[in-house]
């Protein structure tokens, strides 16, 4: 698969360029106040599959690809 981002090898996915169209905000405030912490967190999809959280410079955080 010529997209697939290379993985490290301890499993982790070396791509942290985010998919800009999957950005999306957590909107936690009609979940109540167990899910409260998550809300206002950006979370978009990298090219191998998975969702994950953005860092400050928008950048994606170290996640492993689906197939782990
Ligand atoms: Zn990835």
């Amino acid at each position: 698969m010529p997209d697939t981002p290379a993985v490290t090898a301890n499993g982790y996915c070396t791509n942290t360029t985010p998919v800009p169209s999957t950005i999306r905000t957590v909107n936690a405030k009609n979940t109540g106040p167990k899910f409260f912490h998550l809300h206002g967190r950006r979370y978009v999809e990298c090219p191998c599959g998975r969702e994950t959280s953005l860092t400050e410079r928008g950048n994606l955080r170290r996640h492993k690809p689906p197939q782990q």
